[in-house]
């Protein structure tokens, strides 16, 4: 039985039962169909960068996605590049910066796979996929037809879309992306990446530039993977920054005068999570056993040695949870995918 631990980033998960790796769109096809009228479970796993997977592992098959293929065409004033789910993430942005190819700049240094991207509509320093992603070909467990969805049929939102609300429905076989030819970045809407670039936000700059900058503020707080940094055995950020209601915003406010906060329409109010999680006692490099908050950055939950299990890191995720809940009333949700696992100890 082959064990889940290496195929992630935290270095975390038991076995599979059967475990198949998968080099084309066909075969992914057939094997998660396949297994589908045989009753089977299916994991479907990308980078492993945004999994914790139980210690007990998957009862069920789990089937690794390695098909590969970039096109590219031209519509208009853009490149529409289509990309097999297997594809890794980063040479991706890599390519489209050396290009000339704008949209993607800012979510440099990301780990994963294509086909992981429009699940939870990955982003970083104020750029989503969701702004280039034109279509996204799946394959609909439900109906059992390969489909193209385009954008706004993917309910796209921060960290969210209709993938992620409806798990294990669609398999993602290729995402295509309209990035803009021209050089320069989108406009930067992330203040601490314009402070770092010496612009104000809004402007453009050079995409190479706008790269440089993300791997830089990325790298210092951890979140570009390193074998030599025990910071980076994480699945990135593992809670959401919370949004709250009109209601739940003053009761914050009554409890934190003043707390930081982004501000957005319709009166809802997005929290930095890391501000609530070091402000309920949790700092940098708070461990509990051998799970750790990274010592860069309070949102990443690390397996620094490889000695952790996925119930060691559950019980900091816990403990962290908890104890923001009760310091600020706000309760804190999971941003990777728990499989075989939950937050909750009575829903595991
Ligand atoms: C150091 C570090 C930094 C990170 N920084 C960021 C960041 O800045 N922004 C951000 O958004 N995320 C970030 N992440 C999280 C993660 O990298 C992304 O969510 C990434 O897109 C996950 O890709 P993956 O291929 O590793 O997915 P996996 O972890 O393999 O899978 C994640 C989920 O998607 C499902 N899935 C994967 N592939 C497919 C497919 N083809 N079809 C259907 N379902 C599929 C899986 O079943 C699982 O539920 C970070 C992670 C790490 C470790």
């Amino acid at each position: 039985m082959e064990k889940l631990a290496p195929y992630t980033t935290l270095g975390l998960g038991g076995p599979a039962r059967r475990f198949v790796e998968a080099a084309t769109a066909e075969q992914v096809v057939s094997e998660v169909a396949e297994a589908d009228r045989a009753g089977e479970r299916v994991l479907v796993l990308g980078g492993g960068s945004n999994v914790v997977v139980a210690d007990d592992g998957f009862d069920g098959l789990v089937v690794k996605v390695a098909s590969e293929g970039v096109s590219v065409s031209r519509d208009g004033e853009q490149v529409v590049v289509t990309v097999e789910a297997g594809e890794s993430w980063e040479p991706l942005v890599a390519r489209a910066v050396g290009e000339g190819w704008s949209g993607l700049e800012c979510l440099s240094g990301i780990p994963g796979l294509v086909g992981a991207t429009p699940i939870q509509n990955v982003g970083a320093y104020g750029q989503e996929v969701s702004q280039t992603i034109r279509c996204v070909r799946a394959y609909d467990r439900r109906t059992r037809h390969v489909v193209d969805l385009e954008a706004r049929q993917c309910g796209f939102s921060y960290r969210d879309s209709a993938f992620k609300r409806e798990p294990g429905r669609h398999v993602v076989l290729a995402v295509t992306y309209a990035l803009d030819v021209s050089g320069l970045s989108a406009p930067v809407a992330y203040k601490e990446l314009a402070g770092r670039l010496g612009v104000e936000p809004g402007e453009r700059v050079p995409l190479a530039r706008a790269r440089e900058a993300v791997l830089e503020l990325r790298r210092s707080k951890g979140m570009v993977i390193d074998p030599a940094d025990p910071d980076t055995r994480s699945a990135g950020s593992f809670f959401t920054n919370p949004v709250l209601a009109p209601e739940e915003a003053e009761e914050l406010e009554s409890r934190a005068p003043g707390h930081p906060r982004w501000e957005l329409p319709g009166g809802s109010v997005k929290v930095p999570a890391a501000w609530l999680i070091e402000q309920a006692g949790f700092p940098k490099g708070y461990s509990r056993g051998p799970a750790r908050i990274s010592t860069k950055h309070t949102l990443a939950l690390t397996n620094p040695t490889g000695e952790a299990t996925a119930a060691d890191l559950l019980a900091l995720a816990r403990e962290v949870r908890d104890g923001v809940r009760e310091k600020f009333g706000v309760t804190l949700v999971n941003e990777p995918v728990l499989v075989g696992c939950a937050l909750d100890e009575a829903s595991a």
